[in-house]
């Protein structure tokens, strides 16, 4: 599907350092992931460290390190340790120990969130300075009285900078998006999407209120400065993709592909997650887990390939990745 005009600048404008650059030369908003055949694959995985990895976070990472290396792309890790409240404390160290257990080896170093304030900072002041976002200071009780997607109202009001405020990012009614407000991309997993950034997301929050960066603004800064070119995450992720397409085009980006495997749940309906205590995979399983990875993701591993190594588990994975064999937005996990 394409929808949008094409990007007049598809250069990244972002150095390695992160700093962003010229937000004058705005590009028309792109809403179709672009890569040429020749562009390199870059992957990545990127985990709050607020647990250690459970099951589907095991899978996340097994999909998007098996994508990447069998399109002979290069899979980065990046910690995105943005909320000290939300996170637990040696928990970034865990997951890599764990991801080194199950042979999910990364290229490159970590890229951790916490050392790129200044990466951030300097975003947020270009989009300030090009009346990109506001400050904001409604509270969840409004936000909840307006259904749960922000209505844009402090784009019309004075806010009292003194006090806790928080910044928002325009997605529509912009100088230069004239009527862009649907944004269409093809999940390379789910299929089409369609999503009306107005509607359906509403201005994002890209500072919080208690001063801490948000993951909207930190994501996109950080997937452009490491040039990530293909993003395969988990489904929860499905709805705030085309919010994030906004702002790669707005920045001048190529714009991402994007691909959301399915959602581990548990028989009571809730995804397996780290708020709801799923169970801390366990190295010393790392070949069954592996080997269940695959086949939640559609490989059909063959029974006899569950006692092997992990390497010659991730090394059959390979071999036989199929991405099309990737299927649904959710399927039931037990533990047992
Ligand atoms: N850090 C996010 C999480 O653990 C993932 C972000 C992303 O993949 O875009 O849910």
């Amino acid at each position: 599907m394409q929808k949008s005009k094409k990007s007049k600048s598809a250069v990244n404008t972002v150095d390695s350092g992160g700093g962003l650059s010229h937000l004058t030369d705005m590009p028309a908003a792109p809403h179709s992931p672009v890569t040429s055949k020749n562009s390199p694959y870059i992957g990545r995985f990127a985990p709050s460290p607020s647990g250690p990895l459970h099951f589907g976070s095991l899978v996340t990472a097994l999909a998007s390190y098996l994508d990447a290396k069998a399109h002979r792309g290069q899979w980065l890790v990046r910690m995105e340790d943005l909320d000290p409240p939300r996170e637990q404390p040696g928990a970034a160290d865990v997951i890599l120990r764990s991801l080194e257990g199950h042979g999910l080896e990364w290229d490159g170093d970590v890229m951790y969130q916490s050392k790129r304030h200044d990466a951030y900072q300097d975003c947020l002041d270009d989009l300030l300075a090009h009346d990109r976002v506001y400050p904001c200071d409604c509270s969840r009780q409004d936000l909840s009285a307006m259904g749960g997607i922000y209505n844009g109202r402090c784009r019309y009001r004075s806010v009292d900078l003194s006090l806790p405020h928080a910044l928002r990012l325009k997605l529509y009614d912009t100088k230069d998006y004239p009527g862009s407000d649907e944004c269409h991309f093809h999940d390379l997993i789910q299929g089409f999407q369609a999503q009306n950034l107005r509607t359906d997301a509403g201005d994002q929050i890209l500072r919080r209120r208690d001063g801490f960066y948000a993951y909207q603004l930190a994501v996109v800064v950080d997937d452009i400065a490491q040039g990530i070119t293909h993003i395969i995450r988990g489904n929860d992720l499905l709805e705030v993709t085309a919010r994030q397409l906004f702002f790669f085009g707005l920045l001048g980006a190529p714009l991402p592909i994007y691909g959301h495997v399915p959602l581990a749940v548990q028989a009571n309906g809730q995804k397996l997650s780290k708020q709801n205590h799923a169970r801390a995979i366990e190295i010393k399983d790392a070949s069954r887990n592996l080997w269940r990875g695959l086949e939640f993701l559609g490989q059909n591993p063959p029974p006899d390939l569950a006692g092997a190594s992990t390497n010659e588990i991730l090394d059959w994975g390979l071999h036989y990745w199929r991405r099309d064999k990737i299927t649904g937005q959710s399927h039931l996990y037990s533990d047992n």
